[in-house]
């Protein structure tokens, strides 16, 4: 009995002939990670809800490679800021980001993670990117679910088309260092 096997993902760019095909480690390794990215969720409000939702059987992230959640930040590839993020907590955020190990990317999911949202007050920070560096911004007062599965896929292409010596370029140290960031 034989059963059909289906690609889930599209091989990275390369030469195919019969029985071969070629392709540069940078692209393998892009694959590899875009297709096991470990999220960490940050969630502290409402859309963090829709986080879950998005995890859920429905809307599936596991077809992205990415259901294995992780709290521990040295293990989490991606961090998913959901909800408000009140201006006491940014050092604790800035603190989980900074214990991530490289390469690492951040979703700014919904109106309050991306730019404080409807709480311009003093005690809300105004979007995350005022301390930790942000790869995608998912709008929406709460973004649905299939928003935040679009934000993750962004960021999916970033790893696979990412230099690998990017991390250790001036410009990323110097991006680092805006943020006071070792
Ligand atoms: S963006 Fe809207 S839904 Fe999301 S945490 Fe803020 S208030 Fe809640």
């Amino acid at each position: 009995m034989s059963k059909e096997v289906k690609m889930l993902d599209t091989p990275p760019p390369g030469h195919a002939g019969e029985g071969f095909f070629a392709t540069k480690l940078e692209n393998l390794i892009g694959m590899a990670r875009a297709n096991s990215l470990w999220p960490l969720p940050f969630a502290t409000s409402c859309c963090g809800i829709e986080f879950m939702a998005m995890m859920s059987p429905t809307y599936d992230l596991a077809r992205f490679g990415a259901e294995r959640m992780v709290f521990s930040p040295r293990q989490a590839d991606v961090l998913l800021v959901c909800g408000t993020i009140a201006k006491k907590l940014a050092p604790i955020l800035k603190t989980v980001y900074s214990q991530m190990a490289e390469p690492r990317w951040v979703i700014a999911v919904g109106a309050c993670a991306s730019s404080g949202g409807i709480f311009d007050t003093y005690s809300v920070l105004q979007g995350i990117d005022k301390v930790i560096p942000v790869d995608v911004y998912v709008p929406g007062c709460p973004p649905r679910p299939e928003q935040i599965l679009e934000g993750f896929m962004q960021v999916q292409e970033i790893a696979k088309t990412e230099n690998l010596r990017r991390r250790e370029s001036p410009e990323y140290s110097e991006l680092l260092e805006s943020y006071n960031i070792k």
